[in-house]
């Protein structure tokens, strides 16, 4: 190796003596500035230049008759000068966009560079992502350290870069395996390597080509002329170039490869250097996704983890692919023991199989279903209840690979719904049926007859002198009465007939079937009647007093589906009166004869036709009040100024004009009246926050025209909707409930306000009150009566807050009418309150 450097300096002292030999006036002088960056460039022991760049630069001087002068620089300098023109040339300046607008460039590289990294045989470095806690040799301030440096972090690897002042130095350090490797130029990594014992990687960068770089104010032939000689010998192998390059980096491979092998060569590599440029990119990309994606899911396990709501996923086959929190602890399990297995693994086999048919129901028709499930999960002993949604789940193409269930547990509530219809269903003293279900009871038989004609029978029995007793012996032996009657009285009623304490001393026996033939029937109902008046006319045996008490009873036979059941309790009740007035201890049945009510209610019929179109009405307000006694809002009431029979209450014509079509031109004046009520208030600061109620009977909501009709109406009047309150009554809604709730949601989304009146009297089914958009509801006036006395009611209330509070709605008590009431309602927590206490309705100039 010696030797044939020696050689080649040799000839280049030769080449360039003869080129100094030429006449002085063809030579161009040119002035080199000369660095020491071996093997490339540097000064010789005559201050020639010398190196890979110094010997081609001899060589170039020859063929284009230079004449060169030396001016040794450090690397700063030299590009100072050569910006300033105090030098012309200088060998080894990579390219770059800044440096060719500071200085000219020819077109051929002279020399190809990269810098590399250099490793201990024993250690392992492939790719750059190796580095990661890998310590590394670079030279101090160098532009390859910032490079390196720029790589590391753009790549998110955390390297220690050792700084060191020279090649060698560095070198040394990955030697002694005190860094992993070190970094220089591929030229001086190709000279010096081995001797170090050093490999080197695959780890490149920096890829630069190195020119002659010209002063701007140079000649530019001096570039072409550069060009033209490097290019003759790029193209030949044998030529001066690569004996050159071979002399000082011998063991590399003389690059003999032609010309158009170059850029070929090149772009593989700057190819390579991208690849794995953009896989470090696209690994960072990941890591960032990975790190977004982490972040979300956790937000989302939070979200699922947090909710009340049990929430599962299932494949196709049924098993469980993923389950909240709230299933694992619902069925007591970790959710890694849920997951993989089935339903039948954890509830008995008739919950397990009415899962698996809505699983299935909801993975064959591709529909959204919502249930309620009784649920028994083994090893418990009550039952589970839950609304659940199930939905299925699709890929992109529309297949279904699997369904999501979301459960809501409502055993609570349910519990509550069931207390609350046993509590307003039965009387609490005797176990009876009440007169709540003793009319749902008569309403249902008479719409029984629809289907089948047949008559029935209403026995209304009403205990003589039950004052006297409770007078003489005391209320408490009064009660004792009052149950001995009703077992008595039980005793009478046979299969399917309702024995029910109708209130006080007022117990009543409904029969459903009597047979077709009316006579018949009336001369059953009146043995039935014998039979009830002698076994409660046996002697009482109270507390050790023996009471003897008779009885009255008047029955009501029924066979018209037309029939409404006030018609039938109004009959029975004239018919006891009857039997009454007949000295007691008797029976009565009612006959058409006893009432002219049929004439009157064909006369008021007519009379309310007139009435609507000459708006016979009037609204009362009845005040609304908070726990501080504040008024919140009204309740507007209809009346009807009957020109001749006065102010006729709802209760005498609103039934009429619900049986007909009236109803909808009388609620279209309650509402359009109370709306410009509600309006006016709007206008004064004083009354702008109060609410109105109005009443609506449902064909009013299912009005033709549908929501946007009674909608317009409020439009029109200016009314704030936002304090408009709309209230209806359960039975109302049940009738249609779909078609009801979905209107209702459309005017609840305009911002009116829903309440649900006379709570409590009607089966408050659970399913029903969790749809219902509702904003409260309106605990009946007949809870409120009676809570002095009854503990039943007072049950009775307090198990409707609890709902009401589990359903998130506000709750009103009606017919408030003392402060003892209002008392009572209120430790039960009720806050809001109406009655005759706080107002009666009234004309709103006297409200
Ligand atoms: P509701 O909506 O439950 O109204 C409460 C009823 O109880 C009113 O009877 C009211 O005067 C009465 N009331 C209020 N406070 C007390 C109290 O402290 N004690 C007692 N014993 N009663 C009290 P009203 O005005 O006879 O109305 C009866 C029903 O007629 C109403 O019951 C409502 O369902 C219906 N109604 C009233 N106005 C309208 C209307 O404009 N349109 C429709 N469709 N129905 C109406
Ligand atoms: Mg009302
Ligand atoms: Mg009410």
């Amino acid at each position: 190796m010696t030797l044939g450097k020696r050689g080649i300096r040799l000839t280049a002292a030769i080449l360039l003596t003869g080129a100094v030999a030429l006449p002085a006036s063809a030579a161009t002088e040119v002035r080199v500035g000369v660095y020491h960056n071996p093997p490339k460039i540097l000064l010789d022991a005559n201050g020639w230049p010398s190196g890979i760049l110094g010997d081609l630069l001899h060589e170039i001087a020859r063929e284009n008759q230079w004449n060169l002068t030396t001016v040794p620089c450090t690397w700063h300098d030299c590009l100072v000068a050569l910006q300033a023109g105090t030098i012309d040339i200088l060998p080894d300046v990579a390219f770059n966009a800044e440096r060719a607008g500071r200085f000219q460039f020819h077109r051929q590289p002279a020399l190809r560079s990269w810098s590399q990294l250099y490793r201990h045989p024993q250690t392992t470095l492939q790719a750059i992502t190796d580095l990661s806690g890998q310590r590394v040799a670079v030279l101090q301030d160098s532009v390859q350290e910032t490079e390196l440096r720029h790589l590391l972090n753009e790549f998110g690897i955390a390297a220690e870069l050792v700084p060191v002042n020279s090649y060698d130095d560095a070198f040394a350090l990955a030697t002694r395996g005190e860094v992993t490797a070190a970094v220089s130029n591929r030229h001086y990594g190709e000279l010096h390597a081995r001797d170090a014992g050093l490999v080197p990687t695959p780890v490149v960068f920096m890829p630069a080509r190195l020119f002659y770089a010209a002063a701007p104010q140079a000649d530019p032939v001096l570039l072409a002329q550069i060009d033209r000689t490097l290019e003759s010998w790029i193209d030949n192998p044998d030529s001066y170039y690569y004996s050159v390059l071979q002399a000082w980096t011998p063991l590399v491979e003389p690059q003999a490869l032609p010309r158009w092998l170059w850029p070929l060569a090149s772009a593989v590599s700057l190819g390579l250097l991208l690849a794995l440029v953009a896989s470090l990119w696209l690994r960072r990309q990941v890591r960032v996704r990975t790190q977004e994606l982490r972040t979300s899911e956790a937000q989302l396990r939070t979200i699922l983890e947090s909710v009340d709501a049990a929430i599962f996923i299932k494949d196709t086959d049924l098993r469980y692919q993923y389950a909240n929190d709230k299933v694992a602890r619902i069925l007591g399990r970790p959710v890694t023991e849920i997951v993989g297995h089935r339903d039948a693994d954890w509830f008995d086999q008739e919950t397990a199989s009415h899962l698996e048919e809505s699983d299935r129901a909801v993975l064959t028709s591709g529909k959204r279903i919502v249930k309620e499930d009784v649920n028994r999960i083994h090893g418990h002993s009550d039952p589970v209840i839950f609304i659940t949604v199930k939905l299925p789940l699709r890929r992109p193409d529309g297949s279904i690979h699997g369904l999501c269930g979301i459960s809501t547990e409502i055993t609570e509530q349910r519990r509550l719904v069931r207390e609350l219809q046993m509590l307003s269903h039965h009387d609490p003293l005797t176990r009876l049926p009440n007169r709540r279900q003793l009319l749902e009871r008569l309403r249902q038989c008479l719409e029984a007859l629809l289907e089948q004609p047949r008559a029935g029978a209403l026995l209304l029995i009403n205990l003589d002198h039950m004052r006297a007793l409770n007078e003489q012996l005391g209320q408490h032996l009064g009660d004792q009465r009052l149950q001995q009657v009703a077992q008595r009285l039980a005793g009478c009623a046979g299969a399917g007939e309702l024995a029910a304490r109708a209130g006080g001393d007022e117990f009543a026996l409904l029969i459903p079937d009597l047979g077709v033939a009316p006579q018949d029937a009336a001369t059953k109902a009146g043995t039935l009647a014998r039979h009830i008046l002698q076994s409660l006319a046996r002697p009482y045996d109270l507390g050790g007093n023996v009471w003897h008490g008779t009885a009255s009873v008047g029955i009501a036979l029924f066979s018209d589906p037309q029939e409404g059941v006030d018609d039938v309790l109004r009959h029975a009740d004239m018919a006891l009166s009857q039997a009454k007035a007949a000295g007691r201890n008797t029976f009565r049945l009612f006959h058409p004869d006893m009432s002219a009510m049929l004439a009157a209610r064909t006369g008021l019929e007519a009379d309310l036709r007139t009435a609507i179109a000459e708006e016979q009405f009037v609204l009362h307000y009845q005040p609304q009040v908070d726990d501080f006694g504040e008024i919140t809002g009204y309740e507007a009431m209809v009346r009807w100024q009957h020109p001749r029979r006065g102010l006729l209450l709802p209760v005498h014509f609103i039934p009429f004009a619900e049986a007909s079509d009236h109803i909808l031109a009388l609620g279209d004046w309650v509402l359009r009246t109370a709306c410009r009520q509600l309006a006016q208030w709007g206008q004064s600061p004083k009354l702008n926050q109060l609410t109105l109620a109005v009443n609506l009977s449902a064909r009013e909501v299912l009005h033709p025209d549908g929501a946007q009709h009674l909608l317009r109406i409020v439009a029109e009047s200016g009314a704030n909707p936002h304090r408009l309150e709309l209230e209806l009554t359960e039975s109302q809604l049940i009738e249609d409930f779909e078609a009801t709730t979905e209107r209702l949601r459309e005017l609840r989304t305009a911002g009116l306000r829903i309440a649900l009146d006379d709570f409590g009297t009607g089966y408050s089914s659970l399913s029903y009150l969790k749809q219902l958009p509702l904003d409260r509801i309106k605990i009946d006036m007949s809870f409120v009566r009676d809570l002095v006395h009854d503990a039943n009611d007072v049950a009775i209330v307090r198990t409707i807050i609890s709902l009401a509070e589990s359903l998130d709605l506000e709750v009103i008590a009606e017919g408030v009418e003392s402060a003892t009431q209002r008392d009572i309602l209120r430790e039960l927590g009720c806050r809001h309150f109406q009655g005759y206490w706080f107002g009666r309705p009234q004309p709103w100039h006297d409200a």
